[in-house]
């Protein structure tokens, strides 16, 4: 691939997240996108199958977003948020809440690694205003939260987490939940003392870092309702499945059962601005009222509530609020539906799996499963080459679009993954 002058002089200044600087290709340099495509340097274009890290909802570069941002930067860029309040935090809070069951506050940062880190000070917190310590944290053993210390303690210990794993805090792990082993799950909760257990943070019927496991509403019910049962404050971290990704609006309104507080973040802004949200129960805040001091919150960022931030996901709210947004969506998971039934076909493809906008599979390889596969490295490439932003999870492939992606567009991610697999059926006969 021809060196550009942008990805040249990124080479010789920039650490990019989550690579391998020896050995990565050169990366990309893009100047501009618009709906679904990105375009580079060389006005090559490339549709962005993953909605670029899984944030952006309503495509690339959206006039009505651009235009609310261009309009409240000339008006009040940031200032400080305690002490102080303005109107996109607020519009925005009075916006939200009622969309998201059961929560009466919201609570500002500014990523979704903070927004976890949040719920679990608000969750420790919590016990200690009642006079209870209580430190033990339940968790799915495949969950990803975040990369800062409390977010990593949270998550699976896998190769992202192995060089801090005696640093990280006690977190009992626990399997993703199925209609089979509900019962062992909730024994072996028992058997851990639930009156420990501060809370159960998880990502709600579909983990996304962990290879996009998909699991069953009704069992993850059976065991939310048995948490909530033993006194355990339920954290949906919804930063990924939050604004339609898994088909509902939220993924936590496949369940009964209420959570105590949500984590949001990318698309929260239409995956223009960073931006976090924490948001808690009525029951959550009060705990935190007192005459006493040191029952504050005593928690914040620089730039929580940064208006430009609340800006953009209000106009964001807007086009998600809109019924062609819903409609958008349906189409995607219809269209997703039938390449299904085409992978259902495919030797080299292994449980191919739907859930609202988001279509996985596993390849097929020689080694083990898992976000190191030697694969992975081949399909980097050859999508790249494809000019498709595909960023396989190791031998999971993935697309979780943009709602504005087009059929055509689609079309052309389907194929380019069935040419991929008739390539790997002639290299590695199965
Ligand atoms: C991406 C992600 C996070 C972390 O968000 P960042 O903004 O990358 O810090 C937390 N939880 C889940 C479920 C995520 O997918």
């Amino acid at each position: 691939m021809q060196t550009s002058s942008l990805s040249a002089r990124d080479m010789e200044v920039i650490w990019h997240p989550y690579t391998q600087m020896q050995t990565a290709p050169a990366p990309v340099g893009i100047v501009r996108g618009q709906g679904a495509l990105l375009f580079d340097e060389n006005n090559n274009r490339y549709i962005d199958a993953t909605s670029s890290w899984w944030v952006n909802i309503h495509g690339h570069a959206h006039p009505h977003i651009a235009q609310q941002l261009a309009a409240q930067a000339l008006e009040l860029e940031h200032c400080i948020f305690a002490g102080f309040t303005h109107l996109p935090a607020v519009q925005l809070a009075e916006r939200l809440l009622p969309l998201l069951p059961g929560q009466r506050r919201v609570f500002y940062s500014d990523n979704g690694s903070t927004a976890v880190e949040v719920a679990l000070k608000m969750a420790i917190q919590y016990w200690d205003n009642k006079g209870t310590r209580k430190h033990k944290i339940l968790a799915f053993r495949n969950a990803y939260h975040g990369d800062t210390f409390g977010a990593m303690s949270v998550s699976g210990r896998s190769v992202f987490t192995r060089v801090f794993d005696d640093l990280l805090f006690d977190v009992h792990f626990i399997e993703v939940p199925t209609a089979s082993n509900i019962a062992a799950i909730i024994a072996d909760i028992e058997a851990q003392q639930p009156t420990d257990i501060a809370a159960f943070i998880f990502e709600p019927l579909l983990q996304g870092s962990g290879g996009m496991v998909m699991y069953d509403a009704t069992a993850f019910d059976q065991l939310l309702q048995y948490c909530a049962s033993q006194h355990i404050l339920l954290i949906a971290d919804e930063v990924m499945t939050g604004f339609g990704r898994t088909g509902k609006n939220f993924a936590m309104e496949y369940v009964s059962t209420r959570p105590d507080m949500i984590c949001l973040s990318k698309g929260l802004t239409g995956g223009t601005m960073a931006l976090g949200i924490t948001t808690s129960t009525a029951a959550i805040y009060e705990a935190f009222l007192s005459g006493d001091k040191l029952k504050t919150l005593f928690h914040g960022h620089s730039f929580t509530a940064n208006p430009l931030a609340c800006t953009a996901a209000l106009a964001s709210l807007d086009l998600f609020t809109d019924p062609a947004c819903a409609a958008n969506r349906a189409r995607i998971h219809e269209k997703h539906q039938r390449f299904l039934t085409a992978l259902q076909q495919i030797p080299v493809v292994k449980n191919p799996r739907l859930l609202g906008t988001v279509l996985a599979f596993e390849l097929v390889t020689t080694g083990a499963d898992g976000y190191t596969n030697a694969l992975a490295d081949d399909l980097h490439r050859f999508f790249r080459a494809k000019r498709i932003m595909l960023r396989p999870l190791g031998n999971t492939l993935y697309i979780l679009p943009p709602y504005c992606i087009t059929n055509e567009q689609l079309d052309e991610i389907y194929s380019s993954i069935q040419e991929l697999t008739q390539q790997l059926m002639v290299s590695t006969p199965t």
